[in-house]
């Protein structure tokens, strides 16, 4: 048993022109803790119906509502009360967090305040925000007038759920957008505690709008809806190919935050203590569940034996625990479906790899979503485990002799989201981090944010990229108007 936080809800409701509603048809679906696979609640089962309910209040909004025209500065202090309210109640979404997705609660802590980090950043942008004007000497003067585009389909992933809506959330509603967002129906426990923030903050009624329900209704639902003309999607690669083909017959916008299979390349000359600490938090920090996960390390030859040696010899040492407890460093994995896809891979990487740690279920956990934090060495290009994201604490290693075969490795998979090198040498760093096919480079360092720089993957990974104006251009139109002098 894990420890249930005070003030669950018995059921969760969508939100809908600033009411908290069932589904018109009443059906609902069941909610599950992951440590010992509990129904705990239940939440509304939004189909066609009350997604159009949603996109019609959220229309409403846009057309007749004050929040598209507000001045920017307006619309910033609404984001910053937003903010606050969402930083004060930091433990109780961390407790929320936790017991519903299974993160560690000290890994918990804090996603209030990068989600309330996401609101500022983006306050401050709109109120300082510049657009061009252009002048045609003795002819005419062009000049951007930046429009925001209309009712935003927010769609979003499993994993660090809140933080996740925030990061999209927040530039939508910056640039005057009004918004549904269908969260994971895994884990809708946190997207619930948005309608209250909002009301607080006195965000107009009708702006914001939440559809719980599967993908396949709720989701599919807004993706196809006629009056959402862009949508903004996390979550799996192949489920942003089905997206983008539906939103195909009405050319909608699109920003994709898809999948990875990020590599860490690690070089003889590299600081390897460093190394070894950033590349266990790059894939066993929040269970694994981490889209720029560094799930395969690459390790130059000369070093390759004591990295296993030591890279092992830690992975073992990692705390797996009650999600709830301080102590815990890997919890439970959010749903039982996820639990048997990454425990399938645990045994596919057993014939293709050598076990070093983990393999599966630890004996002190017989039920719950509980893995072993898992390294594979000896792994070939061509294994499953190489190829194909796992999002869990599994990962698999490889050596390399070479810059160009470590560079052909790194680059050898669909994915391109993010790419993490260790080495002395800043020529190198430098070259590799210009050729690989990654949306993101870190050199010697963690993954870190900062929300300015571009976020996003290429090939597989995702189509755009945000952070900073680009969020903001996603979600706004930019009109050229042209003044003959
Ligand atoms: P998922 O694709 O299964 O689901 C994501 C969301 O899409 C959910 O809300 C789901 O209900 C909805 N959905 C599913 N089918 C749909 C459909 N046919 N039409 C419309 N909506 C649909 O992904 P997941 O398992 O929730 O999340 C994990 C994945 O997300 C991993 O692949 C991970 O790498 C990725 N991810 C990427 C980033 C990034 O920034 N690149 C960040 C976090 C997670």
């Amino acid at each position: 048993m894990t420890t249930r936080p005070a003030g669950l809800p018995d059921h969760i409701q969508h939100y809908i022109d600033g009411q908290r509603v069932d589904s018109i048809d009443g059906d609902r679906f069941d909610v599950l803790e992951p440590v010992g696979n509990e129904v705990y609640t239940t939440a509304a089962r939004g189909k066609a119906a009350d997604v159009d309910a949603a996109v019609a209040a959220a229309t409403r909004a846009f057309e007749t509502g004050p929040w598209p025209s507000m001045k920017p500065r307006q619309r910033a202090r609404i984001l910053n009360r937003i903010a606050d309210i969402v930083e004060s109640r930091d433990a109780e979404l961390a407790a929320f967090e936790s017991f519903d997705s299974g993160l560690p609660i000290t890994q918990a802590k804090g996603q209030a305040q990068r989600a309330a980090e996401n609101f500022r950043f983006f306050a401050d942008l709109i109120v300082a925000q510049r657009d061009d004007t252009y002048k045609v000497p003795g002819s005419q003067m062009n000049y951007v007038n930046r429009k925001p585009k209309g009712v935003a389909g927010l769609i979003t992933p499993w994993n660090t759920p809140f933080m996740l809506e925030s990061w999209k959330l927040a530039p939508a509603l910056a640039s005057g957008c009004t918004v549904v967002l269908k969260p994971a129906e895994f884990t809708p426990l946190s997207a619930s505690l948005w309608a209250g923030i909002f009301e607080e903050a006195e965000l107009p009624q009708g702006v914001f709008n939440l559809v719980n329900g599967i993908g396949e209704e709720a989701g599919d639902a807004l993706v196809k809806h006629p009056g959402v003309p862009l949508i903004s999607f996390t979550g799996e690669s192949r489920t942003g190919q089905l997206i983008f083909a539906n939103c195909a017959p009405h050319l909608k916008a699109m920003s994709m935050e898809l999948g990875g299979k990020s590599p860490a390349v690690v070089f003889a000359d590299a600081d390897l203590d460093a190394a070894i600490d950033s590349t266990l938090f790059g894939v066993f920090s929040l269970n694994g569940e981490r889209c720029t996960a560094g799930s395969r390390i690459l390790v130059e030859r000369p070093i390759y034996e004591e990295f296993l040696e030591r890279y092992a010899a830690r992975a073992e040492r990692i705390v797996v625990g009650d999600p709830s407890d301080p102590a815990t460093e890997v919890g439970a994995l959010v749903h039982p479906e996820h639990f048997d896809k990454v425990m399938s891979y645990v045994e596919i990487g057993k014939q293709e790899g050598r076990l070093l740690a983990g393999g599966g279920r630890p004996e002190a956990f017989p039920e719950g979503n509980f893995v072993a934090p898992t390294v594979f060495a000896d792994v070939a290009p061509d294994a499953r485990i190489f190829q194909e994201e796992i999002f869990g604490p599994v990962v698999a290693i490889t050596p390399f002799d070479t810059d160009e075969e470590a560079l052909e490795l790194a680059n050898g998979v669909r994915y391109g989201l993010a790419a993490y090198i260790w080495t002395s040498d800043l020529v190198r760093a430098h070259t590799f981090a210009q050729s690989v096919e990654a949306g993101m480079v870190w050199l010697n360092s963690h993954n870190v944010r900062d929300l300015r720089s571009p976020f996003g993957g290429v090939k597989a990974s995702g189509l755009g990229h945000e952070g900073g104006y680009r969020s903001l251009d996603f979600y706004s139109d930019q009109q050229a108007v042209h003044i003959t002098l």
